[in-house]
Formats: structure tokens, C-alpha cells, sequence
């Protein structure tokens, strides 16, 4: 059976009942996305645009930025949306020509959009490519920003895209702070997508490079699954879209959890899609959201798990 439902395993993504969950890819360069499209999958809900400025000793111009998101847009084509992230660099991941200061503690210093609005100039070069490359392609382009821990922050941000045209502005949740207050975020930007590998690392207090504290770090912790589903709740409060781009959208176990809780997309690494769909077709809706309150109450991230898989179709 498990392979009858595997080999089934095409088109949009639905539980066994009808309710969507839409599958995309996460991707970081042209190429990828050019292999991305090639599967059976809806677009891509992460393009980390920092593999663009990492190791250069200086910023790619609008010109150079304008051609990759052209080409990342049309290997997509007009009907399957691309979310473009804008540069999340920081003190871990330097920039030679942002000349940052040394920081104690880089994970909770001047990284994501808080750069992003002191180096100003920085966003506004790729804000100006985005809307170029949407201008030359019609593509769906939906753009957002990286470590977005308040509401004048999404504001700022939603303000300066949209003022270079940009259709569908949003941010990342992937601070605490920005899952409690969601619903007074996603009044002010059009979407949001948590970012599940730094909201773990961001609600447990744990360092996500430190192979040490993995047991803290899993997504199955009850804290963090809390915090998804404050995420959910702000966008079923203001009826905005709320996907995941994290790792935790690739575990089809942990896909099941998620589509429970209210995640409307999930964004992996191409190679999982099929195995999260096909999960996905095996459940009903209902069963998804009892698997999610069971997970919520687990005292610990074991018996979450332990919990999900004793609801689970016996096949997967
Ligand atoms: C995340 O934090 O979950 C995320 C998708 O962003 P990155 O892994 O690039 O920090
Ligand atoms: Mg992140």
C-alpha cells in the first residue's frame, strides 16, 4: 500500500479529503530552481537570496540581481509563485562589504531585516532588481523579509516594497515574538512563512550550528509546536496565508501536525515533496488537527511524536 500510495503521489497538495496544503520547494540558486521546476510541485515558497552576496568583496548590482530573479522567475513560469527572500546575512554569515562590527552573540545581533534597515542602500539595490525581474516576467513574485521580530519592523519593510511595486509583500516568523504577535503582523503584510529551523532555535534558547543540543532543537518540542500554532491562529484571525519554509515542512509525519495546526504551504527541499504529498492523501483533515492537539498537549517532543504516529494511516 505504501507504495500504491507513493506511486499515486501527483499533483496539488490536499489531504485525503480535499483540504489544501500547497507543496513548494525551497531553493538558493538559479540552478536549483531550474531543477525545482522540473517536479511535480507548486512553486517555491524560499529563495534564499544570500547565496547571491556571500563571498564577494562587493554587493551584486541591480543588473547582475535582476538577471537572476529573472531567470529564477521564468523557470517557473506565470502560474506557479516563487517567495523571493530578501538578504538575510548577519554577523555569522559576513558580508565583506556591509562592514559590520564584530558581535558576542551574532544569532541575536544585526542580522536579517534589522540589516536590512541600516544598510538601507543594500535592500533598496534588491528591492529595485525584484521589480524589475516581476516587470520583465509577469511572474508571481512574492517577496519577504528574514527575522522580523515586531510590527513597525513588518511595516517598514511592507512600506519600502510595495513603494517599488512589488505585489504580495510578507515576512518570515522566526522570532517568538513575531509568532505571539502574528495577528497584528500579518495586518500590516500580506503573508507570512515560519522559518522553523531559527523559531526552534529562537524558542528553545538553543544554538541550531550546536549538534550537542538536537534533542532541544526538533520542531517536535510542544514549545515550539505552540508557537506555529500562535503563528496559524494570526492568520486565521486576519485571513492572510501562513506556510513554512523550515525543515520541518520536508518530515511527512511533522507535514500532517503542521497542515493541522493551519499551515496553508509547505516549502522543502524538492526530493521530499512526493513523500509529503503522499502522506498528506492518506489523512483526512480532521484527523490532521486531532494529531496537532494531540502534539500540542505531549509533555515532551518524544511523546508528541509517539502521539502523531499512533493516529498515523499504519502505511506511513
Ligand atoms: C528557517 O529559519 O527555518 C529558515 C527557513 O531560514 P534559514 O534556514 O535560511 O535560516
Ligand atoms: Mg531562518
Amino acid at each position: 500500500r505504501r507504495a500504491r500510495a507513493l506511486a499515486g503521489s501527483s499533483g496539488q497538495g490536499s489531504t485525503r479529503d480535499g483540504h489544501r496544503v500547497a507543496l513548494l520547494a525551497n531553493i538558493g540558486t538559479v540552478d536549483d530552481a531550474l531543477n525545482a521546476a522540473k517536479f511535480d510541485l507548486e512553486g517555491s515558497g524560499l529563495f534564499r537570496s544570500e547565496f547571491l552576496f556571500l563571498g564577494r568583496d562587493e554587493a551584486p548590482t541591480v543588473e547582475e540581481q535582476t538577471d537572476t530573479y529573472t531567470k529564477v522567475l521564468n523557470a517557473f513560469g506565470k502560474d506557479r509563485h516563487v517567495v523571493v527572500r530578501t538578504l538575510d546575512a548577519g554577523a555569522d554569515k559576513p558580508l565583506k562589504f556591509a562592514n559590520q562590527e564584530h558581535e558576542d552573540n551574532p544569532a541575536l545581533g544585526v542580522r536579517g531585516l534589522r540589516l536590512g534597515m541600516r544598510r538601507v542602500d543594500l535592500l533598496d539595490t534588491q528591492l529595485q532588481a525584484l521589480a524589475n525581474a516581476y516587470k520583465a516576467t509577469g511572474g508571481d513574485l512574492w517577496v519577504m523579509a528574514p527575522m522580523v521580530s515586531t510590527v513597525d519592523e513588518a511595516e517598514w519593510f511592507a512600506t519600502k516594497a510595495r513603494s517599488y511595486g512589488l505585489p504580495k509583500v510578507g515576512v518570515m516568523v522566526e522570532v517568538p515574538a513575531a509568532a505571539i504577535r502574528s495577528a497584528q503582523i500579518l495586518s500590516v503584510v500580506d503573508f507570512c512563512s515560519i522559518g522553523t529551523n531559527d523559531l526552534s532555535q529562537y524558542t528553545m534558547a538553543a544554538d541550531r550550528l550546536n549538534g550537542e543540543l538536537a534533542n532541544l532543537l526538533t520542531p517536535w518540542q510542544p514549545a515550539v509546536l505552540h508557537m506555529i500554532k500562535a503563528a496559524c491562529d494570526g492568520g486565521a484571525a486576519t485571513g492572510k496565508h501562513v506556510g513554512v519554509c523550515g525543515e520541518a515542512g520536508g518530515d511527512p509525519l511533522m507535514a500532517l501536525v503542521l497542515a493541522g495546526l493551519g499551515v496553508q504551504s509547505l516549502s522543502m527541499a524538492p526530493t521530499k515533496v512526493n513523500a509529503v504529498r503522499a502522506a498528506l492523501r492518506l489523512h483526512d483533515f480532521s484527523t490532521c488537527q486531532q494529531m496537532a492537539a494531540y502534539a500540542l498537549d505531549a509533555r515532551t517532543a518524544e511523546d508528541a511524536r509517539k502521539a502523531v504516529i499512533a493516529l498515523a494511516d499504519p502505511t506511513l
